[in-house]
């Protein structure tokens, strides 16, 4: 990657592939505000904490490739795990203290540690100016950003706004393990959230209740978690009763037909 050295500035987009329109709002994103633009697709093996989920993380590499080609991207960059692990896994770990300690860090034991090491290699190998992250993955987005002040990365991290269904559900690639009713049904996630979201600021133990309840009514769901959070720190805002003063937001990780799905609202 280094031998390519473009003039201008560099915004570059990790993803893990199986694209659709959320991941190009982040590449429209960084054409708007970039001279080149780098995408990586990369299925990292060393971010899933269960191996089915990673076999049966959708492959569509061509795919990828030509929507990236029509949105304008310059470059992909599309490693194999041997070269990424040449050892066949990453002997380096990170951890990120308390932002990690809670919901998909209590849930997903080693993947932020995954998830920060890759994208430190990818930055390393890329060396973008700019880097652009969804924020339909919140908590990761908090991480990423405590690793480059942390290890004072030359990377301006941008977050872009999650890209809905009309039905409200955010884009996901895991979307498309759910059956045609799976998909209607998956809309009520973010239904959740909303009813829960009016209130966030008042009450947060009550709005993720609420949240909680919503999503109790429907049929198929299995939550794990529902919580009000800072989406800076990620400290659950549990206080029962108590009014929340600066941004908050509710987080929900919940499964439907054994697909696991996340979402979020942030209010500020
Ligand atoms: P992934 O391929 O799922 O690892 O996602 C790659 C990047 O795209 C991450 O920064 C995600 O947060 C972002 N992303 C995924 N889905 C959406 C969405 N619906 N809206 C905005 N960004 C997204």
């Amino acid at each position: 990657m280094r031998a390519y050295k473009p003039e201008g500035t560099v915004g570059f987009v990790p993803t893990m592939g199986a694209l659709h329109s959320g991941h190009i709002t982040l590449i429209e994103k960084a054409l708007s505000e970039c001279d080149t633009v780098v995408a990586s697709v990369f299925v990292n093996p060393m971010q899933f904490n269960q191996v089915e989920d990673f076999d049966k993380y959708p492959r569509v590499a061509e795919i990828d490739a030509k929507m990236l080609y029509e949105a304008g991207c310059h470059a992909l960059f599309l490693p194999s795990a041997a070269e990424m692990y040449p050892t066949g896994k990453a002997e380096l770990g990170m951890t990120f203290g308390k932002v990690e300690q809670v919901l998909e860090g209590a849930f997903r034991p080693g993947h932020f540690s995954g998830v920060g090491v890759v994208v430190a290699k990818l930055f390393n190998l890329v060396q973008p100016d700019k880097a652009y992250f969804g924020q339909k993955d919140l908590q990761q987005l908090a991480i990423i950003r405590q690793m480059v002040k942390d290890l004072d990365m030359p990377v301006d991290v941008v977050a872009v706004p999650t890209v809905r269904e009309a039905s409200g559900l955010a884009k996901s690639s895991r979307n498309q393990r759910l059956s045609p009713e799976g998909l209607s049904e998956a809309a009520h996630l973010y239904e959740a959230l909303h009813a829960g979201a009016g209130i966030l600021h008042v009450n947060p133990h009550a709005a993720a209740q609420t949240a909680r309840e919503v999503l109790s009514l429907r049929p198929g769901w299995k939550v794990e978690y529902i919580e009000a959070v800072n989406p800076d720190t990620f400290e659950v805002l549990s206080g029962r009763d108590l009014p929340h003063h600066g941004p908050a937001a509710l987080a929900v990780a919940a499964w439907l037909e054994g697909v696991r799905l996340i979402d979020n609202i942030v209010i500020v």
